[in-house]
């Protein structure tokens, strides 16, 4: 590809994508990238520059690009059929696919819905918990809303930014969202109740009960992220939290909704992250890594009494009214069933518990920066949030995009990330090595320095 090419491309880009979350004035001032290949960790442009993929190109990618089994894997499902409908009919990859995800989620999950992105994955939940009770004989037609809670982060569908709790999302779209409860998340660096851990016992969740106690006859589920809250800013919950929500969530007789989109496929450590508190939700919304961050593909998994609930005669209608036109794609589920197995015979998780200690170490040189008011980290999930003065939490005046400059100066250093307002997040493949770490580590530690104390 000429330079002249490669100018053109990127006058095309500006002028005919509109590209997500983004204010598109700022970026058609802006010089971009263009990504033109990918091997293990690292991003390569059209200039041949390379970056390391520090958020695994958003929060997808687990065992590096062009990993040669998913690669394999592609061409040989290839070659026998790209696409066809589970509307009716069934596919080789989707059932040997489901009988997998069953295998290794939490004992008490049975059965799989496929979509293809983490919004559907979770709408299909809450329309399931919905629908259950409107139809089911021990069910309760009068259990129709949500707990949602704050900072959560579900998707940018209807339903799920109803049950979402980022402010600045939520508001935006008020009037076309469904009513729902919304309950304190734990975010121990700002706890809205002024407590610290471990002091507090987990004051936040008397929130939740009460909202539970009061109105548990109207409340069909709750949904959280199990562990991390991602987009809200990389919140680490408590040990202890997500059991507590589970056992909650069972005295009150409401359905618990885990959506692990983000978490699963071994962010946290786990395959999933229910597994830390030994947590078995009634629903799991799996999608981003589940295909090793390939190609679109979400699951939703649910437990056999749920499925049950909408067993009739036909002319009963309890059937599930839902269904997108490429659920359980035949190429993105060869894929996903490639990536379970690499991390059965290649023992990511294992290999992996080096990595998560490595990057603690490699984190703790961030928390003595003048800017630098909190590291979160879980797995290989990190969030560090940058405030105007630590002393006092006071948060970066917004307009100064402090979040937005740090990635720009990392670009300049080779490495790509995505901020969420002046969080720095850093979420890297499964893949990469202790290397890549240090390197990653560096560039973002000189990035923040360079751009929180210039004049
Ligand atoms: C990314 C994300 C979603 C939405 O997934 P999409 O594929 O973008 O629709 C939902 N929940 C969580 C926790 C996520 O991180």
């Amino acid at each position: 590809m000429t330079g002249k090419d490669r100018k053109e491309l990127e006058i095309d880009d500006k002028k005919y994508i509109w590209h997500p979350f983004t204010q598109m004035r700022g970026y058609e001032k802006e010089s971009q990238i263009i990504i033109e290949e990918g091997n293990g960790c690292l991003l390569r442009d059209m200039e041949g520059n390379s970056y390391i993929d520090g958020v695994s190109s958003l929060w997808t990618n687990v065992h590096g690009h062009r990993k040669k089994r998913l690669d394999d894997a592609l061409k040989e499902q290839l070659d026998k059929i790209a696409h066809s409908t589970l509307l009716g009919l069934s596919n080789i990859p989707a059932t040997r696919l489901a009988k997998k995800l069953i295998a290794i989620a939490p004992a008490g999950l049975t059965k799989v819905f496929y979509s293809d992105n983490g919004s559907t994955a979770n709408e299909i939940a809450l329309k399931m918990t919905f629908q259950y009770h409107q139809q089911c004989p021990s069910g309760n037609r009068g259990k129709k809303k949500f707990i949602r809670l704050s900072n959560a982060y579900h998707g940018d569908t209807i339903g799920s930014v109803s049950v979402g709790g980022i402010d600045l999302f939520h508001s935006m779209y008020r009037d076309l969202l469904f009513p729902s409860f919304k309950a304190e998340a734990p975010y121990c660096y700002r706890c809205a109740l002024g407590k610290s851990y471990p002091a507090c016992g987990l004051a936040c969740l008397t929130h939740v009960e009460d909202i539970m106690k009061a109105h548990n006859h109207e409340i069909a589920a709750l949904m959280i992220e199990p562990l991390v809250q991602g987009a809200g800013g990389i919140l680490v919950q408590p040990p202890g939290y997500l059991k507590r929500v589970r056992e909650l969530c069972t005295r009150y007789n409401i359905f618990m909704i885990a959506d692990e989109v983000a978490v699963g496929f071994g962010k946290t450590g786990k395959m999933f992250a229910c597994e830390h508190e030994d947590v078995v939700p009634d629903i799991m919304a799996l999608a981003k890594g589940i295909t090793g961050g390939y190609l679109p593909l979400a699951a939703t998994l649910v437990a056999e009494e749920i499925y049950e609930g909408f067993l009739g005669e036909f002319e009963e209608f309890k059937t599930f009214f839902h269904g997108h036109t490429f659920t359980g794609n035949p190429l993105a589920c060869a894929v996903a069933i490639a990536n379970l197995k690499i991390f059965e015979e290649e023992r990511t998780l294992d290999h992996l518990q080096g990595k998560i200690a490595h990057l603690a170490k490699k984190l703790r040189p961030f928390a003595s920066l003048d800017h630098v008011g909190d590291v979160r980290q879980c797995g290989i999930m990190v969030g560090i949030e940058l405030v105007y003065n630590r002393a006092t939490k006071q948060p970066l005046p917004p307009e100064k995009r402090t979040g937005h400059r740090v990635i720009m100066e990392a670009r300049k250093r080779g490495v790509i990330i995505r901020p969420l307002g002046d969080v720095i997040v850093l979420m890297p493949p499964l893949g990469i090595s202790k290397k890549e770490i240090d390197q990653l580590c560096q560039v973002v530690y000189d990035s923040i320095r360079i751009v929180t104390e210039e004049k």
